[in-house]
């Protein structure tokens, strides 16, 4: 196939300026850019034919070569004839992609280098987490010198800007018709040499130190969660952005309240008595007590609802309920007199058969039923 003309590739006249030619440029390489358009293989060879054409036009001498020979003008070579296409690239989308596409080009005259992304581990007890919480880290990481504000030569010094690549951080190596542009081998791309480095940080412009961020943990957070504080990561290189922050979150064990997404159970102690006769009973919430009321003839493990007692999730709207489960307890440590006393209350109701005990009964008429199988 024929190889389309570049002007018209990037839809400029041959007299565009060289403004002109990077703006089309930008706006072919926004539309079609691979990470916007993931799995379009036709955006990917738009994006590619536009970027060959720019980098053809935006330079002085391969446009002359281009408008002399056509295609033949900038073609062949090692590497297709011009390196540096990441350069070509970040020149102009430095800043604007910078943040789209998560930073970390090279931009601008020199190669920055983004901060490394760090992740912290954050243990909330359940109330803090229910509530939320504002919290204070202590983080350990690498930050930007403060004695040489992280240009990483000795106060009262300067970093000397590099004689090989004249800080610009590339250099160009002739390679028969072009040249190739390569990161300058003398600073490695920092544009700039240290004469005195700086004796805090040793030249390299960050010191390892714990830093202090404060973090607000909103209410409803649960294990497993996590939240992002930008650019509060490690700091970059060369003036590029800091990395970001993960706190990743659990939740303690609580003693009383076992919490599932939105709702909460506990288990609630209630005396014989009560279970039997009805009451009430003081249940905790993470809000202060409330009443439970246990009605009469109540079975150990029998559950009760309270509704909007359990928790306001970070995602769902709503209050979740707060489960009790009650827990008949046995009495212990009694007197003689009161043992006497439970003596005689249980005669009184053995006389009376079985309605005072259903689960009983139809316990014991499943154990007989199960001999009477087993041909006993
Ligand atoms: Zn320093
Ligand atoms: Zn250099």
């Amino acid at each position: 196939m024929a190889k389309r003309d570049y002007y018209e590739i990037l839809g400029v006249g041959r007299d565009a300026s060289e403004a002109d030619v990077k703006k089309a440029y930008r706006r072919l390489a926004m539309k079609h850019h691979p990470d916007r358009n993931p799995g379009n293989p036709e955006s990917e060879a738009h994006f590619k034919e536009a970027k060959e054409a720019y980098e053809a036009l935006s330079d002085k001498d391969k446009r002359a070569a281009y408008d002399r020979f056509g295609h033949a003008g900038v073609q062949g070579g090692p590497g297709g004839g011009f390196g540096g296409g990441a350069d070509a690239f970040s020149d102009i989308f430095g800043d604007v992609f910078g943040d789209i596409f998560g930073g970390g080009r090279r931009g601008g005259r020199s190669q920055v280098f983004r901060g490394a992304d760090l992740r912290y581990d954050l243990e909330l007890t359940l109330e803090q987490a229910v509530a939320g919480d504002s919290i204070t880290l202590d983080i350990p990481a690498q930050v930007e010198c403060t004695r040489c504000t992280g240009k990483g030569a000795e106060p009262g010094s300067q970093p000397i800007t590099c004689k090989s690549c004249n800080g610009v951080g590339h250099v160009r190596v002739a390679q028969g018709f072009f040249s190739i542009q390569q990161t300058c081998p003398s600073c490695g791309g920092a544009g700039a040499t240290i004469d005195k480095p700086c004796r805090e940080c040793a030249g390299r412009g960050r010191v390892r130190k714990n830093k202090t961020l404060s973090v607000k943990v909103p209410a409803g957070v649960d294990n497993g969660d996590r939240i992002r504080l930008a650019r509060e990561g490690e700091a970059g290189r060369n003036g590029g952005p800091s990395g970001d922050l993960y706190v990743d979150i659990t939740v303690q064990a609580h003693p009383i309240f076992t919490r599932d997404g939105q709702n909460l159970s506990c288990e609630v102690p209630v005396s014989f008595a009560t279970a039997a006769l009805g009451g009430t009973v003081d249940v905790p919430t993470l809000e202060g007590n409330v009443v439970l009321k246990v009605p009469p003839e109540t079975q150990s493990g029998s559950l009760f609802r309270l509704r909007g007692k359990g928790v306001r999730s970070v995602r769902e709207s709503g209050v979740g309920d707060l489960f009790c489960r009650v827990q008949v307890e046995t009495p212990v440590n009694l007197t003689a007199e009161q043992k006497e006393t439970l003596r005689a209350f249980d005669a009184a109701i053995q006389n009376e058969g079985e309605r005072h005990s259903p689960r009983a009964r139809s316990w014991f008429d499943g154990v007989k039923e199960f001999f009477e199988r087993m041909g006993a």
